[in-house]
């Protein structure tokens, strides 16, 4: 999907639903924030510090404390759809890598690295939400109905199993993103044309085994099929479906390229 076709529901939107878009973590952000550019995110310093209280909330209700997703279909002009980043968020998530990092000796004394790593860990959580609206979207398209979207979330709400399956489904898209960036041992000096990658995968694993249920279960549905994740959210079967264009979207809206073409990012 492009900009314009998700514009014809910014500009019908359903009513949007109270206990989705009022989220109780994000009463506190009063104002819209501006949206920002995905390859500008990386200029802004995000402080250190403050993110040690947010480890048990995190433990126990997951990762849409420190980033949320408003989906197009409830688009409202106090809360405009998109990815909100909160910037406590961020150091939250920055400081557990690097405490995790650390055990296996590195030591970070440039914020950086583990900054853009958490950015990346925050976003594709949150696209897989996105990607996952506009596969039911497209149902809603292909089969001229309007409401497919919003009973998946109303039985989400209901239905523990699918909420679980959702939130692993979207933890499933950090871990199958290769994290990799520039780093050197402290103390040393490399050779100038020398570049030391690190590679962050199994402390970006071991930051979600520390989430709540079903978020931690991401390892079942990182080999799975896009067949088979889209049955495990439900996702309408049917005769008339174009379900190859549906994998198709799905998978590409889970990318992080979709951000610079169609999904705004909001620092809050
Ligand atoms: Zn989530």
């Amino acid at each position: 999907m492009d900009i314009e076709q998700i514009n014809q529901w910014v500009d019908d939107p359903l009513r949007p639903d109270p206990e989705e878009t009022e989220n109780r973590f994000f009463q506190d952000i009063r104002h819209v924030p501006d949206q920002i550019p995905y390859n500008q995110l990386r200029q802004i310093r995000f402080p250190v510090g403050r993110a040690n209280q947010l480890r048990d909330l995190v433990e126990e209700f997951g990762i849409e404390i420190l980033a949320y997703y408003i989906p197009f279909h409830f688009h409202s002009p106090e809360r405009p759809w998109g990815i909100y980043l909160r910037g406590e968020g961020i150091a939250h998530v920055r400081q557990r890598i690097m405490q995790i990092a650390e055990l296996d000796g590195h030591n970070f004394q440039n914020p950086e690295i583990p900054t853009n790593v958490a950015i990346d860990i925050l976003l594709l959580h949150e696209l897989r939400h996105h990607a996952i609206e506009v596969a039911f979207t497209r149902v809603e398209l292909q089969n001229g109905t309007r409401h497919e979207y919003q009973h998946y979330i109303r039985e989400k709400r209901n239905h523990n199993d699918l909420h679980n399956h959702t939130e692993a489904i979207c933890n499933a898209n950090v871990a199958k993103h290769h994290f990799k960036t520039d780093w050197q041992l402290p103390g040393i000096i490399s050779p100038p044309n020398v570049i030391v990658s690190l590679d962050w995968n199994n402390y970006v694993r071991e930051f979600m085994l520390g989430q709540p249920a079903g978020y931690n279960d991401f390892e079942r549905f990182t080999g799975m099929s896009s067949r088979r994740v889209l049955e495990s959210l439900q996702l309408p079967r049917g005769f008339r479906l174009d379900l190859a264009q549906i994998r198709e979207e799905f998978s590409s809206h889970s990318k992080l390229g979709t951000l610079n073409r169609v999904v705004p990012i909001r620092p809050a």
